[in-house]
């Protein structure tokens, strides 16, 4: 009986591991997308809903240093209509992912168009929407692997090649309420150095392509 109990234990084990295997590589950790806060079909952002084939991939982060400002707020907040835009189309702000170094959340399907990057411009008609936290307390190197993670599934989902992952700052943002030209975002602050890609940003994408690699 006492040489039997490692044994059950450890098949017990081996039968947990697999029932609840991860699609993503093992050495990925805690990974996961939770979409348990998804914007309700026909509400909210989504209440005016236009199909979207992604070709690329925007990364912003939010600016918003707050204490409580993490993904799962964020998140929260679309589904709950919080993030109102007076300027665009659509009358709310919206994306499909929000990261921060412990979660992902998904508010959008990725077939959905989002409003995130340059009103009716490219951006917002072909690119999924990342945002990454930087809300205090958040750690920032985390939360950006978490983001080269989420960016090579979203690669490897939608055949998008890495030269199609770009900053926000990459779109033109001509306003649609008044159409003024408000020109290019400093976005993602998080990654942008004097206001300008540099080695940050290269980092992150050789991140992505390292983890898009293990797909
Ligand atoms: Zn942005």
């Amino acid at each position: 009986m006492l040489a039997l109990g490692p044994l059950i234990l450890t098949s017990l084990l081996g039968w947990s591991q697999t029932s609840h295997r991860s699609p993503y590589p093992a050495g990925w950790g805690d990974f996961r997308i939770d979409d348990s806060l998804m914007v309700e079909t026909g509400s909210k952002a989504r209440h005016r809903m236009r199909r979207m084939r992604p070709k690329f991939i925007t990364i912003h982060s939010t600016a918003n240093k707050a204490k409580g400002a993490d993904a799962r707020t964020h998140a929260r907040g679309q589904r709950n209509g919080s993030f109102k835009s007076t300027h665009n189309s659509l009358g709310f702000l919206s994306w499909h992912f929000t990261v921060d170094q412990g979660s992902v959340y998904q508010s959008l399907p990725d077939t959905e168009q989002g409003q995130h990057a340059d009103y009716e411009g490219q951006g917002n008609r072909e690119s999924i929407g990342i945002e990454m936290c930087e809300n205090a307390g958040n750690d920032t190197n985390r939360t950006i692997d978490r983001t080269a993670k989420l960016t090579a599934v979203l690669m490897k989902r939608h055949r998008i090649p890495i030269d199609r992952v770009v900053p926000h700052q990459h779109w033109r943002r001509i306003r649609f309420a008044d159409k003024k030209d408000l020109g290019f975002k400093n976005c993602p602050g998080m990654l942008l150095e004097n206001n300008q890609l540099g080695s940050k940003w290269r980092r992150f994408l050789a991140a992505t392509q390292h983890y898009h690699r293990q797909l």
